[in-house]
């Protein structure tokens, strides 16, 4: 593939999870060498360190589930600042979170760079979880549960989180590995054109058909593409650390192939590496998991891969 310029930005957020240690994720993967990786795969890569939150006046809900309100805004204020700035000034930002609420801030300021091109903006959320709930709806008041509704201008959002310039229309974003989804976003699926890859699906179909599919519909568009990978994503056997783990997630190779898939395509233009909670991790494993799926989706191919021992 042809370099990039790629900047990591750190989010450590985990004012929207309900498991401490998000913080930690950025440091794990500088720790796991996610920059030398890219960088011996030809890439420029420049780390722009942890952006810090925004302070917020306090904010209150009529939904008292809700934790962490004004937090999880101040951060979404400074990563979309950061976000848009990143897409304007490099090929590809990449976001080390960080628990799902922070692409409340980058998918937005990344949609609004895109906007500003002129291209459409599409989203792959690769995720147990449809993180579909508005602030109203959030029974855990988790605020990770909350960013695609957000994104994709469902109401109930103003005044907490900033203004969304550029929602992103629900036939462009597409869901893959569902396997925990309650019945408010289950309606919410229902009702708009979302599309959806459940696991069941993945199960059923794989992986290929349905993603290049999408890949199609982003080309033909002219569109701009942001990757949202949730650790949960995968299966709690090869990825243990994530607080919100499902059973039966993705494999190393579904999650493989899926990132070569993406860079053959040469279309993804944004990427969010969330939730990964190294306090809970073994041994680094589940940070070493994700470097290697980056790079999958920088260029390293099957045949390119090392033998070495896996613990
Ligand atoms: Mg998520
Ligand atoms: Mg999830």
């Amino acid at each position: 593939m042809q370099p990039l310029s790629c900047s990591l930005i750190g989010a450590p957020v985990q004012s929207g999870a309900g498991v401490r240690g998000c913080l930690m994720g950025p440091d794990a993967y500088r720790t796991a060498g996610l920059r030398e990786t890219l960088v011996d795969l030809g890439h420029s890569v420049e780390d722009r360190g942890d952006v810090a939150a925004r302070d917020i006046a306090p904010l209150n809900h009529s939904n008292v589930a809700i934790h962490n309100l004004a937090e999880t805004a101040g951060w979404a204020e400074a990563l979309q600042e950061a976000a848009f700035e990143a897409a304007r000034s490099t090929d590809l930002p990449i976001f080390l979170g960080g628990d799902h609420s922070l692409s409340i801030g980058t998918v937005a300021g990344i949609a609004k760079h895109s906007a500003q091109q002129d291209r459409p903006q599409f989203l792959l959320w690769l995720d147990a979880h449809p993180d579909l709930h508005t602030l109203a709806s959030t029974d855990s008041g988790n605020l990770h549960g909350t960013p695609v509704a957000y994104l994709m201008g469902q109401e109930g959002f103003e005044g907490y989180y900033p203004k969304m310039d550029a929602p992103i229309p629900a036939e462009n974003i597409f869901m893959m590995g569902l396997r925990s989804v309650d019945s408010f976003e289950h309606e919410l699926i229902t009702q708009t054109p979302v599309a959806v890859h459940d696991m069941r699906a993945m199960d059923e179909e794989g992986v290929k058909a349905p993603l290049v599919n999408f890949l199609n519909k982003v080309k033909a568009a002219g569109g701009a593409l942001h990757v949202s990978l949730d650790v949960d994503f995968l299966d709690p056997a090869i990825a243990p650390a994530v607080g919100t783990t499902v059973p039966g997630g993705a494999t190393f190779r579904e999650a493989h192939l899926i990132m070569e898939l993406l860079c053959d395509s040469g279309l993804v233009t944004s990427l969010d590496l969330v939730e990964l909670n190294p306090f809970l991790d073994v041994r680094g494993r589940t940070a070493s998991l994700m470097v290697d799926l980056c790079a999958s989706l920088l260029g390293r191919k099957v045949l390119d891969r090392p033998t070495r021992q896996f613990a």
